[in-house]
């Protein structure tokens, strides 16, 4: 079977949740229950197994139940070709990932493991948010499938810091901004070439999911929005002299403004639908349809990169389109991924869905 599964998943001790044992053999689970009750937590805690940290917050102790000394989340994920066990453990004094019984020092080697696209209410930000949002996008998404990315562009960030820091100096040394010049050029064309590549199939599968889900002749479009025009004027062979040309020439400005003006950790996507920018001019359901379609299209490129799809996690989501867009969507997924959905009623769902859907009742982390 070419598929990917979350065939059992244990909590314990995991923000309101107690302990849960769940065996999942349907395609679609049903998460429903009234508010605060445990299952955004839920989701949560299946998004910390896929990428080692939660969408919510920084600090891992905010995921331990108040009062408790652990918390704990174990899934045993079945691969085409593997069966996986992974374990991640939270204390006060920090993470621990195991796979396999094997702990798991680096985040970066061990997210792949449990691929996973989640859709939240907070999601709608990737329209309506600022750059840093479609830009944490991007370097999650990418970082999922590749974990070169996420060492490159940890060494990008330390860089910035360092060129940050030194371009605050009252009297910044021109031979260290030099050195720094040089390795900024050579650190960001490599996330520059990455991100576009991933762009290229991005646009494609979100022009598709959108009008799939929208089912209206208007379309998505989605650019990249380099800091530096050299990107788009230049062959990418040309990059490395134009753009220390360029750095050579803002050197005043960014003298003056006390940071570094170009390189990836400045740049932006660009969302349109019917030609306009979606963030700034969309309705609503525009901008919510975008947002969704952006994360869809992940299922897809990530199905490219791995041979197969990965799970969907969609948090409160159903309730927040009419019921055309909810049932094209729920088309689209059926059968082919192994989906966790929350909604606080079964209302607005069509009998076959329910009827296809294993159906969990969440009440007081139960
Ligand atoms: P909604 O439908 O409103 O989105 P929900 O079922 O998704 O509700 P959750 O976000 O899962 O609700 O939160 C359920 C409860 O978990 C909240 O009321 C919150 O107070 C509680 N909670 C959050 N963190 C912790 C923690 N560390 N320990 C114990 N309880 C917590
Ligand atoms: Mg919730």
């Amino acid at each position: 079977m070419n598929r990917l599964r979350i065939q059992s998943l244990q909590v314990k001790e995991y923000r309101n949740i107690q302990s849960a044992q769940l065996d999942f053999s349907s395609d679609l689970q049903l998460f429903i229950g009234l508010n605060a009750q445990g299952k955004t937590n839920l989701l949560e805690s299946i998004f910390l197994l896929a990428l080692g940290k939660s969408h919510r917050t920084r600090s891992h102790r905010d995921l331990i139940q108040f009062g408790k000394p652990f918390a704990v989340v174990a899934a045993t994920i079945q691969k085409p070709h593997t069966t996986d066990h992974v374990r991640i453990v939270l204390s006060e004094k920090g993470k621990r990932i195991e796979k396999n019984g094997v702990e798991q020092p680096r985040l970066s080697q061990y997210v792949g493991t449990l691929p996973a696209v989640l859709f939240s209410p907070e999601d709608l930000e990737l329209v309506k948010g600022s750059p840093r949002v479609r830009r944490r996008f991007l370097d999650m998404e990418i970082g999922q499938v590749s974990p070169t990315y996420i060492y490159q562009l940890n060494q990008y960030q330390q860089l910035i810091q360092q060129r940050n820091r030194l371009l605050k100096d009252p009297v910044p040394s021109e031979s260290i901004l030099e050195v720094l010049d040089q390795q900024l050029v050579q650190f960001s064309i490599p996330i520059w070439k990455r991100r576009l590549l991933f762009l290229n199939s991005l646009k494609v599968w979100a022009k598709e999911t959108y009008q799939m889900i929208a089912d209206e002749k208007e379309t998505l479009e989605v650019y990249y929005q380099p800091s530096t025009t050299q990107l788009s004027q230049h062959e990418s062979a040309e990059w490395e002299d134009m753009l220390s040309q360029e750095i050579r020439q803002i050197r005043t400005k960014e003298l003056r403004r006390r940071t570094t003006l170009i390189g990836p950790h400045r740049d932006d996507l660009r969302l349109e639908v019917a030609g306009v920018d979606v963030g700034a001019f969309g309705s609503q359901g525009q901008q919510r349809t975008a947002a969704l379609a952006l994360k869809l299209a992940e299922l897809e490129l990530i199905r490219e990169e791995i041979g197969y799809y990965p799970i969907l996690l969609l948090d409160d989501v159903l309730s927040e389109l009419d019921d055309s867009r909810r049932s094209h969507l729920l088309k689209k997924i059926q059968g082919r991924v192994q989906t966790f959905v929350t909604a606080t009623s079964l209302e607005g769902l069509d009998a076959q869905t329910v009827s296809r859907a294993a159906i969990y009742q969440v009440a007081q982390g139960k």
